[in-house]
């Protein structure tokens, strides 16, 4: 039995709609914990900060004194980090800021007609939440991945939440507070889960008596919970995405090393037992050599229990293919929040990739280079999202708003043809509003 179980589509490429519905993926019932989540998001409506802490005992084991993390706590965490860590962390915000800054938008006026012009003109949100998960595991890495295009975008107003660990006396792991002090985050909560983004969502007042102000966004991932609390504030807030269990397809053939394909589809597994890891190849020589260096991996692995739950799970597999250009095909379908290529001229096949959260490309660009210090986000769309949706960016801290300016002589070339429209529309009193201005002539 092959660690990875195998697919063979030698021969027959189904349909996308086909690939799509039968190819290994976790499914996540995010409706199926809404029971659960809605109360909790009522409560922190209607009560609060306290309703906030009594789930801080109930699911985090720990009572914060506050919500709001005191400034000298963020100080002492960096003062504090092992000086490796900061020194990694400041490479990975250093690139990250490199890569996000070039996604500025510049405002772009448009000349419709002469004394008619739109302009669209790039506004940041105005105040934004962002998530920085700390059940099963901590993640600066996202704290970075969250702040820095908010920061580059001009967000003015930022607030960092993450879950109270009952060994650091209620507030969020010191690795997170040491980043976000890295950052210049100013404003951090220790508050986790479906609380934390009801907390964003309705604000509310500290036990000091501080207002914890509301915010327009909210983004980062989560857990479940979290998640479904996301679903169910939508509209009230903005999010950024659902983000579900994160996923890796690598797109291989004979020319790739099977004990580096191994090492990146087991560094996937590492996050959750619900990981997906797919190897798409058009070598069956490749198949089996990865699976023998699976074998002598995983066992190795710190969380090799998890990783192997990952790796035999129904989301994660291993698909034969009779070429790369049918193994595009599978891995379009697929959308992968992550992607690899390692193929002869992994470049051109890369290029022709339409669907994927983010795109590694040959042996050199494995997706832990992401995940901490390519420059690129690495919150990314997962689940077969990747087909409509982007990673996050500065794009996700702002919006374009249309400004129209027409002079008076630019609107009454054009009225007929919006009376005309709106008389089709059957709405003449939009006709009227133009017509009203010209009356006299
Ligand atoms: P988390 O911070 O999302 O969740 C912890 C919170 O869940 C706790 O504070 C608690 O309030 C709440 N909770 C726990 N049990 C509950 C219950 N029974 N009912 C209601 N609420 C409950 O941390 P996590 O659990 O470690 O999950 C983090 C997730 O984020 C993982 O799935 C991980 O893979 C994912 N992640 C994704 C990315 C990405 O970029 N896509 C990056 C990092 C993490």
């Amino acid at each position: 039995m092959p660690m990875l179980s195998r697919t063979d589509l030698r021969g027959h490429v189904p349909s996308p709609a086909h690939l799509r519905a039968t190819m290994p993926r976790a499914e996540v019932d995010v409706d199926a914990v809404l029971h659960q989540v809605r109360p909790i998001v009522d409560a922190v409506r209607d009560r609060g900060v306290p309703a906030v802490l009594e789930f801080a005992e109930k699911f985090d084991r720990i009572r914060p004194g506050s919500v709001r993390v005191p400034a000298d706590r963020l100080a002492q965490a960096l003062a504090d980090l092992d000086p490796r860590v900061r020194e990694a962390l400041e490479e990975s915000i250093a690139r990250a800021r490199k890569v996000h800054a070039d996604q500025r938008r510049t405002d772009k006026t448009t000349e419709v007609v002469p004394g008619g012009t739109v302009t669209e003109r790039w506004v940041p949100v105005g105040r934004v939440g962002l998530y920085a998960p700390g059940g099963l595991a901590v993640y600066p890495s996202s704290v970075v991945m969250n702040v820095v295009p908010a920061q580059t975008a001009g967000v003015g107003s930022l607030v960092v939440c993450s879950p109270p660990q009952a060994e650091h006396g209620g507030l969020p792991h010191p690795t997170i507070l040491a980043a976000c002090a890295l950052l210049d985050v100013e404003e951090v909560w220790a508050v986790g889960g479906a609380q934390a983004i009801a907390l964003l969502a309705y604000g509310g007042v500290d036990t000091d008596g501080a207002e914890l102000e509301a915010v327009d966004l909210v983004t980062g991932p989560g857990n479940i919970y979290m998640t479904a609390a996301k679903r169910l504030l939508r509209g009230l807030l903005g999010i950024d995405a659902e983000a579900g269990p994160t996923e890796i397809a690598i797109l291989a053939d004979d020319t790739a090393d099977p004990a580096h394909v191994a090492a990146d589809l087991i560094s996937q597994a590492e996050h959750d037992t619900l990981a997906a890891s797919v190897l798409v190849t058009d070598s069956e020589r490749l198949a089996d050599a990865v699976d023998i260096e699976l074998r002598k991996q995983v066992g190795a692995t710190k969380h090799s229990a998890r990783v192997a739950e990952a790796l035999a799970g129904r989301q994660s597999g291993c698909i034969l293919v009779s070429t790369v250009d049918d193994g595009l095909r599978v891995v379009d379908a697929y959308a992968a929040e992550h992607l690899e290529i390692q193929t002869a001229d992994a470049r051109a096949v890369a290029a022709r990739v339409r669907n994927a959260g983010a795109v590694f490309v040959g042996a050199y660009a494995p997706v832990s280079l992401g995940d901490y210090c390519a420059g690129s986000n690495h919150v990314l769309p997962t689940g077969g999202c990747a087909r409509h949706s982007s990673g996050l960016s500065v794009q996700t801290f702002l919006r374009g708003i249309h400004v129209i300016d027409y002079t008076e002589d630019a609107l009454r070339d054009v009225a007929d043809k919006v009376v005309a429209l709106a008389n089709a529309e059957d709405l003449p009193a939009h006709g009227q509003a133009v017509t009203a201005r010209f009356k006299d002539a």
